[in-house]
């Protein structure tokens, strides 16, 4: 039996991720199936089985768009070329892109602009990654390791230096240091790229860290925020298990021992619940570093359209309870988990 378990604070669901499922939700509300998504909504295999259930179709290529059909694009960010396809296949396309990363896609376009030739610290074949070398393919390179940076053709380039926004903070400092070193006049953004829920969910990990054994982060293997917490605990020297669902505790021997659980920005809490009430510790304690209070708005063609059908209801059916038509203005208290229940 697990001794003391932890839960911590931040885990789970971004505002990011939490707009781009009800986003989705809305689109399946209000539009005829099947609804189209490019990528993944979120990595989560939980979350997007749940959604092919109901008729939403995941594509990887503007390719497999059905004419006139209706489509969201990811959280994730996608390049401006591919988002133009989609809208020129679509009757109705609704980017869902996280305000975060569109940040990283302005800044992209803004040092491309100016001339400098652009380091772009993420993971290779990562939709978020693909999205953002897209905006400026030709003045944009990929790193991911120091040695990446040794490696690359720019040497004596004007140079600025962007990020995936959920890598590891071990995964980036030693990169920027290099960098700094490497480059006189290197640019950067005046705010990190790491994100807010990045870094709060590492730094959060690190600060309970020196109580436990072993940590636990559920999450799916295409999650790279998930990925960068187990890396992030890995690094202090201490073991961690990313965890997909129950029954991958069957092999950890978690015995006597005391452990943190936590989650990726795209992972459901109802998986972390089943795991704490499978555990049974000894002690269970909720740890809080600190809390979020994020809130991005549903895209703006879906606030349109949601706001338009409202507006038609009220007045075709004025004696309809106002508040039971105005969903637009109740987003922000209505969560990503009410919205997948409501599925
Ligand atoms: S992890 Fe960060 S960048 Fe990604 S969707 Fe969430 S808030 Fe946005």
């Amino acid at each position: 039996m697990v001794d003391n378990l932890y839960v911590v604070t931040p885990r789970g669901f971004c505002a990011g991720v939490e707009m781009a499922i009800k986003a989705l939700t809305w689109m399946l509300k209000i539009y005829d199936e099947p609804v189209y998504c490019y990528h993944e909504i979120v990595h989560n295999d939980w979350i997007v089985q749940k959604f092919k259930e109901k008729n939403v179709i995941f594509i990887e290529d503007p390719k497999e768009l059905p004419t006139d059909s209706i489509v969201m694009l990811s959280a994730h960010g996608t390049a401006p070329k591919v988002e133009m396809e989609f809208k020129n296949i679509s009757m109705t396309s609704v980017n869902s892109v996280c305000p975060l990363v569109t940040k990283v896609h302005h800044e992209a376009k803004k040092f491309s602009e100016n001339g400098k030739k652009i380091i772009y610290v993420g993971h290779k074949n990562h939709d978020e990654a693909i999205g953002a070398l897209g905006v400026a393919p030709n003045n944009m390179i990929l790193v991911e390791t120091v040695e990446d940076l040794d490696n690359n053709s720019l040497q004596n380039e004007n140079v600025a230096l962007l990020a995936q926004t959920t890598l590891a903070m071990s995964e980036w400092e030693p990169i920027l240091n290099k960098a700094r070193s490497e480059y006189e006049n290197i640019e950067l953004p005046r705010k990190s790229d790491l994100c807010y829920a990045t870094t709060n969910r590492q730094k959060a990990l690190i600060n309970i860290s020196n109580k436990v054994d072993k940590v636990l982060v559920v999450g799916s293997s295409t999650s790279s925020n998930t990925n960068a917490l187990v890396t992030t605990i890995n690094n202090l020297g201490k073991e961690a298990y990313r965890i997909e669902t129950l029954a991958d505790l069957r092999n950890l021997d978690l015995d006597g021992t005391d452990v943190a659980i936590t989650a990726g920005a795209s992972a459901p809490d109802h998986i972390v619940k089943e795991i704490t009430e499978h555990l049974n510790p000894n002690n269970l304690e909720f740890y809080i570093d600190t809390t979020e209070e994020e809130y991005f708005p549903l895209p703006k063609e879906l606030r349109r359209n949601i706001t338009g059908l409202s507006k038609l209801l009220k007045n075709m059916f004025p004696k309809n309870d106002k508040d039971a038509l105005n969903g637009i203005s109740k987003d922000k208290s209505w969560s990503a988990t009410e919205a997948l229940s409501s599925l």
